[in-house]
């Protein structure tokens, strides 16, 4: 920690592990965003990864009703919703689980560096990945092996790569996170893909981290947890962020099986040193969030059919483009890949991801990802798109009133979700001349 520089007189003694870092694509691109907005112009935010959907009435009522709690809860979580978090698991994925099984946090982003900090091993991550899993393992000092994919499985993790992998040094202890459906891709994993790579975490010993915080907004509610085939060596990562509409509410959850209790109660320790606890307000919100019901049931049925009709309806204008990208099967987001025109795109001098979304930026005014914040190689011309530019609120209230044997077709679209659609619009068109 040798001294830097100086500002102002002042010297600069940075810890080295955090000298480079910069502000998270995801936020940083938010932040750009409105700036540009704020000052007058006309941007697309196809950037940040924030669900377009109001948090659920009942939930909100929960968090107004709640208001005035103001103690410091448990560490480990509010009692009630450890318990609702469990139900809902036992629930929707048979698992078996209990409130003891359960950490509360603010963020599961919070919890997986925690995760990260306490559990002394490498970080295996398929690329692309999510921004923050690789900054979050060089913060703490791990090492990270990122393990390519390819196009022809759908930019999949193979439970051969991970096998090729723990073979290098077998008994090496490693964190695996697997999330899916994925961020950025949109793709997820079938049942014996599941099965094969749980297959390989067992015989390796690796701890699977299943960060299913997109789980419920899988297109078709199908989505299914590796935990099923990995039960002992299975964390699952979820929250309020994505499937509730509440990101900036920052509640996250994960689940331990039995024999990772030692995990979770050294999280907690060092939890307790640092956060303390997690918003008392929130947590009693998020009971009912758990807890489910009709009206949460009802939104998330239409969630998800706004989400397939629109993620659908770009993938297919973007492949139309000549653009290769995976149809995507949840959450919110597609991973095109530019390559095919690359040719035309070095003529205009855009050589990387980083400056395809600048040119695109300034060109257009469509903001989003390059891919190389999730891993892929600079000179990829992949990029990131979050299909979230668009009211909620209203595109909920249009798809109520369609019945619902009625696909929401290019009106219903162009109507409610007019700003994501013509962004894609304006990419395509940027393209082709
Ligand atoms: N997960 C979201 C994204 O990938 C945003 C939140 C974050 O990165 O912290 O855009």
């Amino acid at each position: 920690m040798r001294e830097l520089a100086r500002t102002n007189g002042v010297p600069i003694h940075l810890n080295l592990n955090v000298r480079g870092l910069h502000p998270s694509a995801t936020l940083a691109i938010n932040e750009k965003s409105n700036a540009l907005r704020e000052a007058g112009y006309n941007v697309y935010k196809l950037g940040l990864g924030q669900s377009p959907f109001p948090v659920p009435e009942p939930v909100v009522g929960a968090l107004r009703a709640n208001a005035f709690q103001k103690d410091y809860l448990e560490v480990k979580g509010l009692g009630a919703l450890r318990e609702a978090v469990a139900g809902y698991r036992r629930r929707r994925h048979g698992t078996d689980c209990s409130a003891d099984d359960v950490l509360i946090g603010p963020g599961s982003k919070e919890l997986m560096f925690l995760l990260q900090l306490v559990y002394y091993g490498d970080l295996v991550i398929p690329t692309p990945s999510w921004v923050s899993y690789a900054p979050q393992a060089h913060i703490i000092g791990r090492h990270v092996r990122w393990l390519d994919t390819r196009p022809e499985n759908g930019r999949r993790l193979t439970a051969r790569d991970l096998e090729e992998l723990c073979k290098e040094d077998e008994t090496r202890p490693r964190i695996v996170i697997l999330n899916y459906p994925s961020n950025p891709t949109g793709g997820t994993y079938s049942s014996d893909e599941l099965e094969a790579i749980a297959e390989v975490a067992r015989d390796y010993g690796a701890v699977l981290l299943a960060d299913e915080i997109y789980g419920e907004l899988h297109h078709d509610g199908r989505h299914e947890s590796i935990a099923r085939y990995y039960p002992e060596g299975t964390i699952i990562s979820t929250g309020l962020s994505k499937w509730c509409g509440a990101g900036g509410w920052r509640l996250g959850t994960f689940i331990f099986p039995r024999g990772l209790r030692w995990l979770l109660e050294a999280m907690a320790n060092v939890a307790s040193e640092t956060y303390t606890s997690t918003s008392a307000p929130i947590q009693y919100a998020a009971v009912s969030a758990f807890e489910g019901g009709s009206a949460i049931e009802d939104y998330l049925l239409h969630a998800r059919r706004i989400l397939k009709a629109l993620g659908g309806r770009l993938a297919d204008r973007l492949l139309e483009a000549g653009v290769a990208l995976e149809r995507p099967e949840g959450a919110f987001y597609l991973f095109p890949d530019f390559s095919p025109h690359k040719k035309r795109l070095r003529e205009r001098g855009v050589m990387t991801s980083a400056a395809l979304c600048e040119r695109l930026l300034e060109d257009t005014g469509v903001a989003m990802l390059p891919g190389d914040g999730f891993g892929r190689p600079a000179a990829e011309l992949t990029g990131r798109i979050a299909y979230v530019d668009f009211d909620g609120a209203r595109a909920l209230a249009a798809s109520r009133q369609t019945p619902p044997d009625r696909d929401l077709d290019e009106t219903f679209l162009r109507t409610y979700c007019r700003s994501s659609v013509e962004a894609v619009d304006l990419i395509c068109a940027w393209l082709e001349t």
